[in-house]
């Protein structure tokens, strides 16, 4: 029985974890839920799973959730401390950070800190201060598990390799909804952005996959935790999306990972690894594909991708800047504020303004993200009156 704490346990990964625990029963126990806001979701998953902790992000809402899980004697705390709290209790076995954005970070640090095993969903934290998540988790002697798709493929390619061997990793991407897009980029609409054609993901996601500045991160991602230099990364389009990701040998040998697009798959392999558990998951049906097609990723109509690449080389504080400012950017696009080119545009404004740190602490990354923020909004606003 694994003892496990899902932070973000009202989003669309946490509610996936939780259908993997209520699919085995007597695997999981869940120890601690922690969610942003959502305390009625919060409140039942309590109910069902009787968790020792719930963790409310927003302290402002922590006096009506005691109300609603009073009946249940559990601890409820608040607040990124009531999280950080919640993550360092003893004999908890695994915690699934699956926070929306930069706010994930702390609770990470706090959980890899307390030495507990990390299953990370979120990317933000791997992309923003990578370097530190695993140089702290490796002082630690805690295991960080990718739960994102390509990485968690990635992993399992891995696995028992000579890391000498390997010459490049490869990552897919389906193109999102805008691939071979034949109209004009700058009038796309926020519904359009969210209609994605292969995942069923969170809105924030579902923009960053539109723009392709998802599989940006992601190679920023990937780099980290793999150790692996960008110019050793490479992006595929691939909108079948059955093949996640692959490594090529040294001696030009591929090997690549499969799967259905369903995100059960990944968490449930970061929650029972190293184990395998059989699942109701629907199964890859190879024969009834007629084709799997590759495409050089069109860095022209897609700037995010390539601002990726760009923060990945330079390093240091740059990849939380991209991060942030594309956070601010892309939710600006989805209130309609700004356009869908807007996008790339202020993130590249952004990171042209930025004085890079080389070797950064975290509180120097955080100050950048905070300060990418600000600039962030600075520019959207000033590129809005010149609409
Ligand atoms: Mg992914």
């Amino acid at each position: 029985m694994k003892s496990i704490a899902v932070l973000g346990s009202t989003g669309s990964i946490g509610e996936n974890a939780l259908v993997i625990a209520r699919m085995h029963p007597g695997q999981f126990k869940v120890r601690v839920l922690a969610a942003r806001k959502n305390i009625k979701r919060l409140a039942e998953q309590a109910h069902e799973f009787r968790p020792d902790y719930v963790a409310i992000y927003d302290a402002s809402l922590a006096s009506q959730l005691r109300r609603e899980v009073a009946p249940l004697g559990l601890q409820v705390l608040e607040g990124e401390k009531g999280i950080c709290e919640a993550v360092q209790i003893p004999d908890l076995d695994l915690v699934i950070s699956a926070m929306v954005g930069a706010r994930g970070i702390l609770p990470l640090f706090c959980a890899i800190r307390a030495g507990k095993n990390v299953a990370v969903a979120n990317k933000e934290p791997l992309v923003m201060a990578g370097k530190l998540v695993m140089e702290e988790a490796a002082k630690q002697g805690a295991q960080v598990l990718p739960i994102d798709s390509e990485h968690s493929g990635l992993w399992q390619l891995l696995e028992g390799k000579e890391k000498g061997t390997i010459q490049k990793l490869i990552l897919t991407s389906s193109g999102g909804p805008f691939f071979k897009w034949a109209g004009d980029f700058e009038t796309i609409t926020p519904e359009q952005a969210l209609r994605h054609p292969k995942w069923k993901m969170g809105p924030k996601i579902t923009i960053d996959s539109a723009t392709l500045m998802n599989k940006g991160l992601e190679v920023i991602e990937a780099s980290n935790l793999f150790g692996i230099p960008p110019e050793r990364l490479e992006v595929l389009i691939h909108p079948e999306a059955i093949v996640h990701a692959l490594i090529e040998f040294v001696d030009g040998s591929h090997l690549a990972h499969l799967s259905v697009t369903d995100m059960k798959l990944p968490i449930q392999y970061a929650m029972s690894y190293p184990g395998r558990l059989s699942n109701g998951c629907p199964r890859l049906d190879l024969a009834a594909l007629e084709k799997f097609t590759f495409f050089a990723p069109d860095l022209e109509h897609f700037p995010c991708l390539r601002l990726g690449f760009e923060a990945a080389h330079a390093d240091g504080t740059l990849p939380a800047v991209l991060n942030a400012a594309n956070e601010v950017a892309a939710e600006l696009f989805l209130k309609g504020k700004i356009t869908f080119t807007d996008i790339p545009r202020v993130v590249e404004k952004v990171m042209s303004l930025h004085r890079l740190i080389s070797s950064p602490t975290l509180s120097n990354i955080l100050e950048a993200d905070e300060w990418a923020r600000e600039e962030a909004l600075r520019f959207a606003d000033l590129a809005r009156v010149s609409l």
